[in-house]
């Protein structure tokens, strides 16, 4: 899924990839033009594993590079909140921000059951010790819906929705 962030992706350093498909039993490495990385993306398929793969690094100072890991912790940590959480909910769509988005729809803070937007980063839904996937998949629905509608926006989601009845998706653009 090209997980990036701080101005980086995983595809910035990528070289190529060992691909096993689990339908034919073929394996093969894809270099990484081929792989077609891009926002949350990749043409990896539901049925293919990476099984290694190649990066290119560049030596640097270590005391820099752990300076820079630490001002990204620190960062994260002021600005995204800790706890029972599945990082982003929704993609960013095209020139946006899912969370601020969330944000100006005023769902800060919305609570169903054992799950509420968090009130630090709107694009993250905090769930309660012991909380309810049921809970966190209703949120997530009113979230879009309500988006959609004050602001006209369809946000897509980023979470893997599973153990639910796909027959039941239908009405749920965001869960599809
Ligand atoms: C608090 C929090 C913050 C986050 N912030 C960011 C962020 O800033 N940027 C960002 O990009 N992401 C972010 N994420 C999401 C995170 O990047 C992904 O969860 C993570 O990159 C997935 O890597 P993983 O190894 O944990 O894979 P998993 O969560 O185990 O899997 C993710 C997906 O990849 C598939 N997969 C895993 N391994 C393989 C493999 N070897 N071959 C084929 N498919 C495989 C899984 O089936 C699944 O579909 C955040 C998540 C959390 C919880």
């Amino acid at each position: 899924m090209n997980a990036g962030g701080h101005g980086a992706e995983t595809k910035d350093r990528l070289v190529s990839a060992h691909i096993v498909d689990l339908a034919t039993g073929a394996d093969r490495w894809l270099g990484v033009a081929e792989l077609d990385l891009t926002y949350r993306h990749s043409a990896v398929t539901s049925v293919q594993v990476v099984a290694s793969a190649r990066f290119r690094l560049e030596a640097g100072d270590a005391d820099a590079a752990n300076e820079r890991i630490g001002e990204i912790v620190r960062w994260r940590r002021e600005n995204q909140p800790g706890g029972q959480n599945a990082g982003s909910v929704f993609t960013n769509p095209p020139g946006d921000s899912a969370g601020r988005l969330i944000d100006q729809a005023g769902l800060k803070g919305l609570r169903i059951g054992t799950a509420a937007v968090s009130d630090k980063h709107a694009n993250f839904i905090q769930a309660d010790p012991g909380g309810s996937a049921d809970d966190i998949r209703r949120l997530v629905s009113a979230v879009h819906d309500a988006v959609a509608e004050r602001l006209h926006v369809d946000l897509r989601i980023e979470l893997q929705m599973v153990g639910w009845d796909p027959s039941l998706e239908r009405a749920d653009p965001s869960c599809s």
